[in-house]
This record gives structure tokens, C-alpha cells and sequence, in this order.
């Protein structure tokens, strides 16, 4: 076997075209353009704004995507199309589509989950499908006895902003089409609404959602019998899954020669490292971290990159991935910004309509949301404070 090593430049891999391969490829621009050959493999021709998905059956219009080969192109990244199928560290080859394969030195694995639905016959929001409909849903649920639709957060969901994203969302189209008395619920497995945030953020959430008559019910767990009744502890009444909306549930990738946990997401360290295998690092939604969000994603890949790049001799300290969360949630009028370390020393969390980070982006990454840019000046506007609950202090309070 040849050295890889003895090329003239090592050739660094980035399998995903996603938000943690995107960061990963402009951080290792950033940082060793001159002393290794970079190129990202992706099967598909286009960056995805996942987090504005949400947006589209409200809008009708797509969510932002972007050419990936133009892109990696300015920035000195080559693409290569094909979608990792095995992964072989003795020769460090991977094979593409199961029929080529690609050399490489070192490897960022950011391939993202695999979604199944979480409840037979329940409504399921597929961020790549764009086929909610929502209007019939409203009309479905407001038609029933008790006139109600319930968004469930499945178990072992770690990310369940989209959800109550739609749930606001929902709350404007039921008034838009003059539906207001439909009653929306949210039930969670959660001990309060978006608590990941801290108790603060949590506070301003569910102060929110009164404000907009969504009512929720934490703590629970819904199961589904064989007739496809949907049963929420301890005694409610059976509710049927054409009366919900609820999110898919995320699985790891499982790709042959890399290990997995039990769920199939691959085991790294801080530093991005894949448990075992000396060349290969991972990030984002296809790790064993238990949070799978965009701007942790960004996080894992920079520390990735950075350990990549001490590696080859640049002039970095690599720092380890320590998670802060930084979400905003769409409410259908002005975006909430929250902000928390997960790791710990900031409890309470913070909840703001003002930015806490810049470019505003939804999803916040040290190289990524400069990439996307920033939103157009009608987003960038001062809030106009429209929202009907305000942050003042940490403790939100109604509006006058
Ligand atoms: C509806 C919704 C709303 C969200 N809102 C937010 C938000 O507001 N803020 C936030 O921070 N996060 C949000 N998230 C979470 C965020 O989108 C994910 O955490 C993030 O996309 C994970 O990044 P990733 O790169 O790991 O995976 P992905 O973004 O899923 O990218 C994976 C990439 O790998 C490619 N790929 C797959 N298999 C292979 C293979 N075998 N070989 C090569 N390439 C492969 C895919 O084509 C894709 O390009 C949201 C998610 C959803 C679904």
C-alpha cells in the first residue's frame, strides 16, 4: 500500500454537503488552504437552509438552497458527487455510491441522520419534502368535536423547536383563514417548553404560546396502540392520528466501517476525533452528542478543523467543542433569540427579540452564517417590538 501521506499536499475529505460539512469545508479553507488538498463529497448539487423549511408550506416558497460546486470552488474546495456508502480506514479509501472510490488522507464524516416517522398515520413535518398541507390540516382539526389539532414531540427528541415553530405558525394561518377558534395544543416529553434554552428561555416560550393560545402539556409521553390511537399519560382521552402534527425521529447513519452506538450515530471526542480510527473526525447530526442542532454541528466541525489543522503543522490551538446553543425561533412576527451554554455555569439561559449574534442567521456558525450572509434589510430591521410578549430583565411580561 502507498503512503497517502507521501502525496504533496495530503488530501482532506469532507463527507456531507450540509451545515456541519459546509463549516468544516470554509474552516479548513480558513486554515490550511496552502498545505492540503481539500474536496467535499455530497450527493446532492445544492446546500439546503434546513432550519427555513418550516417557512415553506406557510409561504409556498422554497427555503434558501445554494450550488454547492460554485461555491466550494471560491473557497478552493473541490466537490465530488457521490454519497458515502463504506468507509475503509486500513487503506483510507471511501467507496461512493458503491461503485467508485476516493483516496484520502483525513476525514471529516458529517453525513447527517437518517429521519423515520415517530407514529403510524400521524401528520409528519419532512424537512425535504415541502408537502405539509396545511390549510387542510387547520380545516381537519377545527372541524372535529373539539375543534383541536396537537403537535407532538416524539420521544427522544432532542431538537423540538421546529415543532413549536409550527405550532406559531400555525396560530397565524388558523387566524388568516378566520379559523382562530381552533384549539392547538402542544404535548412534550419535555419538563417545560424549549427548557434545552434554560429556564429563562423557557419562561418567555410558554409565555409566548399562552399569548397565542397554544396551551401545552409537559412531561409527556405519548404511545400508540396497535389500532393507531394515539394515548397520552395518565388517562386523556384517546386522541386520533389524523388530529396531530408531529416531527420524524433522527437515527444515525450507520455507515459500513465506522462505528456506532446503539442508535447508529458515530462516537467522537471533543475534538471531533471518531472513537477508534486515527485519520477520521465527524460532526453534526450524524454524532453520538445527544444534541442534534445546526449550530452545534457548526461547533463539532470547527473543532475538527481546527485539530485538522494543528495536525498539518498550522499555527492553531486547537480548542475543544464546548456547546452553546444558540436558537431562534420563529414566531410569525419577530423572531426569539435564545441563547444557552450547555455545558453549564449559565443556568437561567437568555431569551432576547434583540440579536445575540451577528449575522442574525437561524443557524449560528463562526464561518457558516457569514456564508449565508445576511438576512435581507427588511429582516435586519430594529423589532418593533410588535410581539406580544416582551423580554424585559429575563422576566417576560405581557405587552400593553
Ligand atoms: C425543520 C428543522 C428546523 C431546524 N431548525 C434549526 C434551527 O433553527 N437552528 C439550528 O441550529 N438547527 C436547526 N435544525 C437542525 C439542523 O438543521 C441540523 O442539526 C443540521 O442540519 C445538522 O447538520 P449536519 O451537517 O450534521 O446534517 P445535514 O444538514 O442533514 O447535512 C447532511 C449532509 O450530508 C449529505 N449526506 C447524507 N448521506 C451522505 C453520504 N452517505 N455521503 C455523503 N454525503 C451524505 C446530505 O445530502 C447532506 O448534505 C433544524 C432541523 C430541522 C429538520
Amino acid at each position: 500500500m502507498s503512503d497517502p501521506w507521501a502525496r504533496a499536499k495530503p488530501r482532506v475529505v469532507i463527507a456531507g454537503g450540509g451545515i456541519a460539512g459546509l463549516e468544516a469545508a470554509l474552516a479548513l479553507a480558513d486554515l490550511v488552504a496552502d498545505r492540503a488538498e481539500l474536496a467535499l463529497v455530497a450527493p446532492d448539487p445544492e446546500f439546503v437552509y434546513k432550519p427555513l423549511t418550516v417557512e415553506e408550506p406557510f409561504t409556498e416558497r422554497p427555503a434558501e438552497r445554494r450550488e454547492l460546486e460554485p461555491a466550494l470552488a471560491r473557497i478552493g474546495v473541490q466537490l465530488v458527487r457521490g454519497a458515502v456508502t463504506s468507509v475503509d480506514p486500513d487503506t483510507r479509501t471511501l467507496t461512493l455510491w458503491e461503485r467508485s472510490r476516493l483516496p484520502y488522507d483525513l476525514l471529516v464524516v458529517c453525513v447527517g441522520g437518517r429521519v423515520r416517522a415517530a407514529y403510524d398515520g400521524v401528520e409528519t413535518f419532512w424537512s425535504n419534502r415541502g408537502d405539509l398541507g396545511v390549510d387542510e390540516l387547520i380545516r381537519r382539526a377545527h372541524a372535529a368535536l373539539d375543534r383541536g389539532l396537537t403537535l407532538l414531540v416524539p420521544p427522544a427528541t432532542s431538537w423540538s423547536l421546529p415543532l413549536y415553530e409550527l405550532a406559531l405558525l400555525i396560530r397565524r394561518r388558523s387566524d388568516e383563514l378566520g379559523l382562530g377558534d381552533l384549539r392547538l395544543r402542544l404535548v412534550t416529553p419535555e419538563s417545560a417548553p424549549l427548557i434545552i434554552f434554560g429556564s429563562r428561555a423557557s419562561e418567555a416560550v410558554a409565555a409566548l404560546l399562552a399569548a397565542r393560545r397554544i396551551s401545552v402539556e409537559a412531561n409527556r409521553l405519548v404511545t400508540q396502540d396497535t389500532s393507531g390511537m394515539l394515548h397520552l399519560p395518565p388517562m386523556g382521552v384517546p386522541l386520533a392520528p389524523d388530529l396531530a402534527l408531529t416531527l420524524p425521529v433522527i437515527e444515525g447513519p450507520r455507515i459500513a466501517g465506522l462505528p456506532a452506538d446503539p442508535r447508529g450515530f458515530i462516537p467522537a471526542d471533543l475534538h471531533g476525533r471518531v472513537e477508534g480510527l486515527k485519520d477520521v473526525y465527524a460532526a453534526g447530526d450524524g454524532t453520538s452528542f445527544p444534541i442534534k442542532q445546526g449550530g452545534l454541528a457548526t461547533q463539532q466541525a470547527d473543532a475538527a478543523a481546527e485539530h485538522i489543522a494543528a495536525r498539518l503543522g498550522a499555527e492553531v490551538e486547537p480548542e475543544p467543542f464546548d456547546p452553546v446553543l444558540r436558537g431562534q425561533l420563529l414566531t410569525g412576527t419577530e423572531p426569539l433569540q435564545m441563547r444557552h451554554s450547555v455545558a453549564g455555569g449559565e443556568d437561567a439561559g437568555t431569551a432576547s427579540l434583540d440579536f445575540l449574534w451577528w449575522p442574525p442567521q437561524k443557524v449560528a456558525g463562526r464561518y457558516l452564517s457569514a456564508w449565508l450572509g445576511q438576512p435581507t434589510l427588511t429582516d435586519v430591521e430594529p423589532p418593533s417590538r410588535a410581539l406580544d410578549v416582551e423580554i424585559s430583565g429575563g422576566t417576560p411580561r405581557e405587552a400593553r
